[in-house]
């Protein structure tokens, strides 16, 4: 692997390393190689070296749960954040954070990313996941995605339309690629207004979520009908634990890894909470975090 270093840099190459650096969980098994790609140019070299290896794209980890076994092959984190800005039409690449394009389009008073400025992931994550929070998700902001398909080596720019967007759901869950921009439009605002509304917002999660402690956001899905934290409060399950993993004592929809939980310990207890929410309420629950790994 020391052209992968050539075009990377030997700090961008790490062997042998463990996941639990890379996801918000602070959980996961050691991944074969796990690399940085910083700019379109590095990634298409990239990519034309590694054609035959298994890869694994990730973002910020913000909504993985790796597996103790971890990840064969290549995990493949890009980068780029470049960001160009006409008007109110915004293009940015999926490296960037939600956070810096949410303070990015405070500077340029462009109203419409508030709701995501404290989803703690990058553009292309979001997109895959359309995100969502406070009424508002990526598929009322994003005008169209480039892809680059791994299986036809073609870059595809899909529009709104063509992403199926649904909850926490796109096209691009099931494709084998990488997103490398997406291109949104946003309003002129005020920039007070918009900066009010992101405090608010980021006081909210503040009250409301164990941002203290490591997870992955809110564990299952909403329910259909029903809203599955209550239900799992309902349930007497906050503050139950397994292992190092809890049922967080603050939301009742985060499971947090109190220090040392392994991936083994939150699906057990995924799959306790879903057996009980079913036995006392007939619901059938199903995890909002993805599962990565061997
Ligand atoms: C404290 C906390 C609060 C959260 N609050 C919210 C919230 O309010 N709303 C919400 O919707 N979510 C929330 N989340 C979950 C999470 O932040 C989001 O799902 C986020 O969009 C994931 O982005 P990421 O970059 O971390 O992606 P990752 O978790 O790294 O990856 C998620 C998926 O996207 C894929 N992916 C990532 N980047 C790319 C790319 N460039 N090209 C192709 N595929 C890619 C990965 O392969 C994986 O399938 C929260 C999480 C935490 C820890």
């Amino acid at each position: 692997m020391k052209e992968l270093e050539s075009i990377l840099g030997s700090e961008n190459v790490k062997y042998n390393e463990p996941m639990s650096k890379h996801t918000t969980f602070k959980v996961g098994g050691i991944a074969d190689i796990f690399i940085t790609v910083d700019s379109k140019e590095k990634l298409l070299k990239t990519l034309e070296m590694l054609k035959n290896e298994k890869i694994t794209i990730v973002g910020n980890g913000s909504n993985l749960l790796v597996t103790d076994k971890g990840i064969r092959g290549i995990v493949l984190k890009y980068t780029a954040n470049t960001c160009e800005i006409n008007d109110t039409i915004v293009k940015v690449d999926s490296g960037m954070t939600n956070a810096r394009l949410a303070n990015t389009l405070l500077n340029k008073k462009l109203t419409g990313y508030e709701f995501a400025a404290g989803i703690p992931g990058t553009i292309g994550g979001a997109i895959v996941m359309n995100a969502g929070a406070y009424g508002r998700e990526m598929k009322d902001v994003v005008l169209e995605t480039e892809f680059l398909d791994f299986e036809t080596n073609e870059i595809k720019v899909f529009k709104n339309e063509e992403s199926n967007f649904e909850y926490r759901k796109s096209i691009f869950e099931n494709k084998k690629g990488i997103i490398l921009s997406a291109t949104f439009k946003f309003e002129h605002g005020n920039k007070n207004e918009i900066d009010e509304k992101m405090k608010e917002y980021a006081q909210k999660r503040k009250d409301s979520q164990p941002l203290d402690m490591p997870s992955a956001g809110s564990t299952f899905k909403r329910g259909n009908g029903f809203i599955t934290a209550k239900l799992i409060d309902e349930a007497g399950l906050k503050g139950y634990s397994i292992g190092g993993a809890e049922v967080s004592t603050k939301h009742a929809g985060f499971i947090v890894n109190k220090g040392n939980a392994t991936e083994k310990d939150i699906i057990d207890l995924i799959k306790y909470v879903q057996k009980e929410i079913y036995q006392k309420f007939g619901e059938r629950i199903e995890p909002e975090i993805k599962i990565i790994g061997e």
